[in-house]
């Protein structure tokens, strides 16, 4: 999440407030200001509503804080920190390579609440303070740092506790991704447990069986924000054991052309800049062995006067020196390898060394999103072959890499 305008940056990181944050501002701002302001009268009211909108502002910060700088001290890059109507968000570029670094990330944030509502807490308790204004706000925030600590961990993704137990999924079932899908199922449980209480309270049935209430919109606003996060998640899990699960044969197309390896420079020319459809690559072999790949590119920087006595097989790039990937490669390579590489297509090379197939974007966008249940038109397969781009949105190329790591 990216929203929003950038309002600086600290620890290095770029901060950013979306527009929805100042709904929350205002409400708070209002609420408190209207609700102190028979004591205080307006001026002070207003100013301690606007104070205590601005501290929520910085728990929420100082609880990101706490995830970004555990992820940093893992390594990891932290892409930008951004509060919004739910709290605050940061953005972390991959996640961590073990569950107890994992865990050790997620419950940073939690901690950092926990320790603020404490601190708030203590002052207001054991701190001669005489300013009512002051001591009202000191209560207000630790008992909102507590609220976020223990909201925070309601162990469903994508909750701060949801990362917890997927950590501890993982450990125990050994899979990342098993993890992941426990930890969003329980996270679209939860949320839809909280939005059917929010409803609840809404439409007065909460008070008619004593159940507690959350406030009624708030609680159906972030009960089907935690489902749509959660079912993200779960998307995101399915894709990946895809990847794992797909391998290179399973994907690979025939685009290719195996040419004699005696034609000299000028017959392949003559016959490449003639030709109907250009294949991904053309390989060059004679007495039953493949030379090596050639391409037109590189016959265009030979000089002409070598064209007629220059063979294709002396000028082929041997197999074992062009990118290549064997026919049981799990996808998630593939896609990581194309990303590694200039050239739009992969070689799938066979055990005996043969070539076995090209595969490129389009192959992998066609067989992916078959396996998803949708198909793609011929012209917008055509659009990312010819591009070397996956369709703008989706992030394959990040996809592949986490269950490529995990
Ligand atoms: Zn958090």
């Amino acid at each position: 999440m990216q929203n929003g305008w950038r309002v600086g940056s600290i620890f290095n990181i770029p901060l950013y407030i979306d527009p929805t944050w100042f709904l929350i501002v205002g409400w708070i701002t209002l609420r408190d200001g209207m609700e102190f302001q028979r004591a205080w009268g307006a001026p002070i009211a207003y100013s301690a509503g606007l104070a205590m909108a601005l501290l929520l502002f910085a728990s929420v910060l100082l609880h990101e804080l706490g995830h970004s700088l555990v992820a940093k001290s893992q390594g990891i890059n932290v892409n930008s920190i951004t509060l919004f109507l739910f709290g605050g968000v940061a953005t972390i570029e991959s996640e961590s390579k073990t569950p107890g670094k994992m865990f050790q990330v997620a419950i940073a944030g939690p901690l950092v609440s926990l320790s603020l509502a404490l601190i708030a807490g203590a002052i207001v308790f054991f701190a001669p303070i005489t300013n009512p204004v002051l001591g009202v706000l000191l209560l207000r925030i630790a008992t909102l740092n507590l609220v976020l600590t223990i909201f925070n961990l309601v162990p469903g993704l994508p909750l701060d506790g949801g990362q917890v137990l997927k950590a501890a999924m993982w450990k125990r079932t050994g899979s990342y991704i098993k993890g992941t899908l426990i930890a969003a199922r329980s996270g679209r449980f939860l949320g839809y447990g909280i939005a059917a209480l929010g409803l609840a309270d809404i439409f007065g049935i909460s008070q008619q069986f004593g159940i507690p209430t959350i406030g009624g919109l708030w609680a159906v606003l972030i009960g089907s924000f935690m489902v749509r996060n959660a079912d993200r998640y779960t998307q995101v899990a399915n894709l990946q054991q895809i990847l794992l699960d797909l391998k290179a044969q399973d994907v690979m197309s025939r685009d290719f052309r195996v040419l004699d390896g005696n034609w000299n420079l000028r017959e392949f020319a003559d016959h490449a800049i003639v030709a109907l459809d250009e294949p991904s690559a053309y390989f060059a072999a004679h007495d039953g062995r493949y030379r090596g790949r050639v391409d037109l590119n590189q016959v265009q920087q030979i000089e002409r006067s070598q064209w007629e006595t220059q063979t294709l097989s002396a000028i082929a790039r041997p197999l074992s020196n062009i990118p290549s990937v064997t026919e049981t490669t799990a996808l998630a390579q593939v896609i990581n390898q194309l990303e590694q590489q200039s050239d739009r297509a992969i070689t799938v090379l066979s055990p005996a060394g043969a070539v076995a197939g090209m595969i490129d974007r389009s192959d992998i966008i066609r067989v992916v999103a078959g396996k998803l249940g949708f198909s793609l038109s011929d012209e917008a397969l055509q659009q990312i072959k010819s591009s070397g781009q996956y369709p703008p949105g989706l992030q394959l190329a990040s996809i592949a890499q986490a269950a490529q790591e995990m």
